[in-house]
Formats: structure tokens, C-alpha cells, sequence
């Protein structure tokens, strides 16, 4: 990044797994950098640099070769943390010719775009992992809440992700109060595995939407919205004055007869 952000190209001199030294690819030039490696760490300690270049502009241009996915990954990581979804792909590709005067594909750029995410958020599939635990410790500091993760053993005997559902106690709590009108609806989600969100949310007496429960299911289908539909009916019993709005989805009709 470094050699990125100053526009020169280096090569390894002298390493071995406890330290490395890096030169700069001009021939005469001092340019040189020796770190060691921190005990039972993957980080190194920079011990000396000659940070001063005698190299021409020629040997130089070169750098734009160490541009890789991963590197421009790690030079955006900061952009995508936080609010907003951070710079598409061709942004990237932007940023890095005006920045850095270094040209890339758009495959390169969307690749370092999903590794910057990476990065900076941790991988989706690290994210399935933390589901179990963040939903027992969800369970527990919101008394009443109702949490289900459905999985499916796969072939080789992992488990893999099937629906997510949850409703917060205090969701849960507050329909009691609210009158027995309640909308369903899902949509597409964009993410590495897609999937679907599927919701259920009413109106408060102050005619604003009171979120009841939502669901990550693989798509809208017979089976994920009836479901949706066996835990919803947990705290939202059959009622003669209960109505439920809905686009008409089929399969909402479907699972709701099943259920309801
Ligand atoms: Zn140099």
C-alpha cells in the first residue's frame, strides 16, 4: 500500500519467515526497508528504512503491477465501514486512477471491492457462524423474545443455514395492544447468498409502523412462508377480527391456510 500511495516498486531482497528485506527495483537506488517479525504474530516490525529515492520515473512506473485485488482491498477497507454501502466497483476503478494513477479492470475492482467489504465488516460466512451465539445472547437480554434458526446437515455432515426467524419481545408484547391488522410482504436480499426477507409489521396507535417479525428464508416459496407463518401464529393467535394484508403471493395465501 505504501508502495502504492508513493508510487515506487520494490522487490524482496534478503527474507526468511522472521524478516524480510524489501529494495527498490532501481538498480542504484538506496531505497531499502528491514523489518522482523513479532514473536507468535503474523505482524512485522519495521527496524530501519532508507525512506530517499535516486530512481528514474521509468523504473518506477512499474509499481502499478502491485496493484492486486487484495492490496486495493486493504487501500478501501476504511470506505465501507460504517453507514452506506461504500464505493461500486467502477468508484474504485475512479478513485484508483485519480488517486494512484493505476488502471484496472472492472473484474479486478469488483474483486477488490468484495475483499474491501471483507475487510472491514468480516466475511459473510463468519457471520453465519456468529448467528447461534448472537441470537442465545439476543434471547437472553430481551426476556420474551422468539428466536428460531432452522438448519440442514449437508452430505458432509456440516450444517448448513436454512431459515433465520425472529421476534423481539417487545414486538411481541406490543401487539397485544394493537389492532388485528397485520401486513406481510417479502423481498430479494443482495447479498453473497441472496435469500429472502420476509416480514410481518402493524400500525400504532400513532398510525406508524410496529415492526412484528421478520424471517431469512432461500426464496418465497410454499414452505418458507408457511414457516414464517407456524411462528408468527406463536404469539399472533387466529382471531375472527384478524386480517392480513399481503401482495397475494400465492404461497403466502398457501402457508397462511396452512397455519391460520
Ligand atoms: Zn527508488
Amino acid at each position: 500500500m505504501y508502495a502504492i500511495v508513493n508510487k515506487f516498486k520494490y522487490k524482496s531482497g534478503k527474507s526468511d519467515p522472521s524478516m524480510m528485506v524489501l529494495k527498490c527495483c532501481g538498480n542504484l537506488c538506496p531505497w531499502r526497508l528491514y523489518a522482523v517479525r513479532l514473536k507468535d504474530s503474523e505482524l512485522f516490525e519495521i527496524r530501519s528504512i532508507i525512506n530517499n529515492h535516486t530512481c528514474s520515473v521509468n523504473v518506477r512506473g512499474g509499481y502499478q503491477t502491485q496493484a492486486t485485488a487484495s492490496v486495493i482491498g486493504e487501500l478501501m477497507k476504511t470506505k465501507y465501514c460504517g453507514i452506506g454501502a461504500g464505493p461500486k466497483p467502477r468508484e474504485i476503478r475512479k478513485m484508483m486512477r485519480g488517486d494512484h494513477d493505476v488502471s484496472i479492470s472492472y473484474w479486478k475492482a469488483w474483486k477488490s471491492h468484495d475483499l474491501a467489504i471483507d475487510n472491514c465488516q468480516g466475511k459473510c460466512t463468519d457471520s453465519y457462524m456468529q448467528l447461534p451465539a448472537y441470537l442465545h445472547n439476543l434471547v437472553l437480554a430481551n426476556p420474551g423474545t422468539i428466536a428460531d434458526l432452522h438448519t440442514e446437515r449437508s452430505q458432509d455432515g456440516e450444517n448448513l443455514f436454512k431459515y433465520m426467524f425472529l421476534a423481539l419481545g417487545a414486538s411481541i408484547k406490543g401487539y397485544e395492544a394493537l389492532r388485528k391488522v397485520i401486513v406481510v410482504d417479502g423481498t430479494h436480499l443482495k447479498g453473497k447468498y441472496a435469500g429472502c426477507l420476509l416480514t410481518a409489521s402493524a400500525q400504532d396507535g400513532n398510525y406508524q409502523i410496529f415492526p412484528l417479525a421478520f424471517a431469512i428464508v432461500d426464496s418465497e416459496n410454499d414452505v418458507s412462508w408457511e414457516w414464517f407463518f407456524q411462528h408468527l401464529a406463536s404469539f399472533v393467535p387466529d382471531d375472527p377480527q384478524l386480517v392480513i394484508v399481503s401482495d397475494r403471493h400465492p404461497s403466502i395465501y398457501k402457508g397462511m391456510n396452512e397455519v391460520m
